[in-house]
């Protein structure tokens, strides 16, 4: 299990990195729980208390009872992670007029995990993320059909789905889900294997090596349309050291890339720009998408206007504020959507600020996200519809021209293998 945390958490935290003039790599220790905490929690507390057991009774399909108590448990795992849930519409807010009204599509959608520890192992409680709050984990605290309820309401019809495949026993059943996810909504999620490599571990590295990724892909041939995203920054506390962009290991996956016709979605380490602009001279037909603030915004034009396979996502809208960050990946729900309607003009002001020259100057290269899957409430449909009213407004303040491009119009073309 904390193979599994460290990874989850790492690369959730170094994708939503806060700027870097505000003292990015020293995050603060969590903050205290507040007593309410303890009440929401309490139904996950009763569901931990035999939870494989639980998981089966709860489960979509039976378990069938010829298999081994560990197989059982991966089993109930994986049908809990599938179990259908009702999803009933809800009428979509009232969007102020000079908000984008048309279709979105969100390019940064994290899927969670299933637990990954033992079966024999007893963890009766959710595990935290690092920042304190309730980590999301698949058909234990949150399931796909809710997931899919949730971006379907929330109002963006189509996102890129960042589905985590790690190395061992674990990725034959985790890629049964994302195979069975896509059978399901083939619509809305359009797949990305996120192929973990031991990344907590010194000598480790952010992503499997193409041996490895080449049999994950081969396990339902054409399931996933882009690769990540992988975080090439440098792990904190310990975890695996920075991966360029021309490193041996990837040039090695590029190949594998380019033979699946897959989009590549990076998250750039410290100083990753001319090694990343090699990797773009020297692979014009794979398309690259990448996002972090781990290059300056004149860098990331440079990039752009150098490169028609270069893309940019533009999400972690914290107003230059780390509170609101820190709020985002935490504990509370309630705190954090207090603290966004509050500063919400604020937020917005500094999104506007930072890139609507970029958007407009590039308008058929740059991709809006949310950036989401760090706590469990991260798929709540209020957040979700916060984010949405948050991109609608921003996107509102571009030139008329290229608001489509950044909502959907280049996501689309991305998604269909288009350059
Ligand atoms: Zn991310």
């Amino acid at each position: 299990m904390k193979r599994f945390l460290l990874v989850l958490t790492l690369l959730l935290l170094g994708c939503a990195q806060v700027p870097s003039d505000e003292g990015q790599g020293t995050f603060e220790a969590p903050p205290a729980k507040a007593p309410e905490i303890e009440e929401i929690r309490e139904p996950e507390a009763q569901i931990a208390q035999e939870p494989e057991a639980q998981i089966a009774q709860a489960s979509g399909e039976p378990v069938p009872e010829d298999l081994s108590p560990e197989e059982q448990a991966w089993r109930g795992r994986i049908e809990a992670a599938l179990e259908p849930a009702p999803c009933l519409p809800v009428p979509a807010p009232d969007y102020p007029a000079s908000s984008y009204q048309g279709p979105l599509i969100d390019t940064h959608l994290h899927i969670p995990s299933i637990p990954d520890w033992d079966p024999e192992e007893e963890v009766t409680e959710t595990p935290e993320g690092r920042f304190g709050g309730p980590q999301a984990l698949l058909g234990w605290n949150v399931k796909m059909s809710e997931i899919a309820c949730t971006i379907k309401n929330e109002g963006t019809r189509k996102n890129f789905a960042f589905f985590p495949v790690y190395e061992g026993e674990i990725s034959a059943r985790q890629l049964e889900i994302w195979k069975r996810t896509m059978e399901e909504y083939p619509e809305q999620f359009t797949p990305f294997i996120m192929s973990s490599g031991n990344d907590d571990q010194p000598d480790g590295f952010p992503t499997v090596g193409a041996a490895t990724l080449r049999e994950m892909l081969a396990v339902y041939p054409n399931l996933f349309r882009g690769y990540g995203e992988i975080g090439l920054y440098e792990r904190e506390n310990g975890g695996s050291p920075a991966l360029p962009p021309d490193s041996q290991r990837l040039l090695e996956i590029y190949p594998l890339v380019r033979e699946n016709n897959l989009v590549v979605y990076f998250h750039l380490g410290e100083g990753d720009r001319d090694n990343f602009e090699t990797v773009l001279r020297q692979n014009p037909d794979i398309n690259f998408i990448w996002h972090g603030d781990q290059l300056s915004t004149d860098e990331i034009e440079s990039v752009l206007s150098n490169h028609p396979n270069a893309y940019y996502g533009i999400d972690a809208f914290w107003g230059h504020d780390r509170e609101l960050f820190l709020l985002f990946v935490g504990d509370s729900k309630e705190e954090y959507l207090k603290k966004l309607n509050a500063k919400f003009t604020t937020v917005l002001n500094y999104a506007v600020q930072d890139w609507k020259d970029v958007v407009e100057r590039h308008p058929d290269q740059v991709l809006w996200g949310i950036d989401r899957g760090d706590a469990v409430w991260n798929y709540d449909l209020e957040v979700g519809q916060a984010q949405v009213m948050l991109a609608r407004s921003f996107i509102g303040q571009l030139d008329s021209s290229v608001r489509e491009k950044i909502a959907y119009k280049t996501a689309e073309k991305l998604a269909q293998g288009l350059q």
